[in-house]
């Protein structure tokens, strides 16, 4: 089985730094995950990641280009010092939603990563924010993990957010929300509402997060969405094959 595992910002980052315990819980769940499965991540933070270095003002888009294009080498470094524990290598992969418009593009791509899939490497795709400012204007890798998923021929798409499902209702706001457990399909007034950026850096809100399961469950791929800050409901679902918490979206059978 092919896994795209999709983390965002607010995870991976702490106080305008990168939270290096969750990287660290991160990347054992991912090493142990490429022991059964083929493996990619899609990893946002290379704002936060660079921010630390170049502290400009993140309110203007060109100050965070510049600032992610500090940060990403950072990330990755960040990644590799954790996987070489296990004798793991991470690649750096930028890519933008619309390269994979393309086909001769997407084709390359696709070759490259089942290539470092087939030798061990861990792709680690990234949005290239000095060309595509999608992550950093709307997405937070929401979508281009989704066209990720698709292009790259996942069976299943993994969001690790800062909530640890879907809600009838935004959690944050309402004490009864109730979690919702399995997803068949996805009403298009959800898909409307404006996007809640859960952080200062995030850009994404469920709103993205409803698109790419909207765009995964017409195509047949599965979508699970879970809590990136405490792993245990991602584990079991992968490795028990138990489903605690957490949201799958998939087609109706
Ligand atoms: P991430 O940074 O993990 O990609 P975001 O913070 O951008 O995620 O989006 C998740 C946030 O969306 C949640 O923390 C929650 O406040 C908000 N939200 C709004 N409506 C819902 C809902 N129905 N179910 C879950 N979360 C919701």
């Amino acid at each position: 089985m092919r896994v795209v595992v999709k983390v965002g910002t607010h995870i991976l980052s702490e106080q305008n730094r990168l939270a290096k315990q969750r990287i660290e819980n991160l990347v054992e769940f991912l090493v142990e995950l490429m022991r059964k499965h083929e493996v990619i991540l899609v990893s946002s933070a290379a704002v936060a990641a660079g921010y630390s270095k170049l502290k400009l003002d993140k309110k203007l888009l060109p100050n965070r280009q510049a600032i992610a294009a500090v940060g990403q080498p950072l990330l990755i470094e960040a990644y590799n010092k954790r996987l070489a524990l296990y004798e793991r290598v991470g690649a750096q992969v930028l890519l933008t939603a619309d390269d994979l418009d393309s086909r001769k593009r997407t084709a390359h791509a696709k070759a490259a990563i089942d290539t470092l899939i087939k030798h061990g490497a861990l792709p680690i795709i990234n949005e290239n924010d000095t060309t595509g400012t999608e992550e950093l204007v709307f997405g937070d890798n929401d979508r281009l993990s989704a066209h990720v998923a698709f292009h790259f021929d996942a069976d299943l798409l993994i969001i690790l957010s800062d909530i640890d499902g879907y809600y009838d209702k935004d959690p944050h706001k309402y004490k009864d929300a109730i979690m919702h457990k399995v997803i068949h399909s996805i009403d298009t007034k959800e898909l409307t509402v404006p996007c809640n950026p859960g952080s200062e850096f995030a850009t994404g809100g469920i709103v993205t997060k409803l698109k790419a399961a909207n765009f995964l469950i017409k195509r047949d791929i599965k979508m699970f969405m879970a809590s990136g800050f405490d792993l245990s409901d991602v584990k079991s679902y992968m490795f028990e094959k138990i489903h605690r918490g957490g949201t799958l979206f998939e087609k109706e059978k």
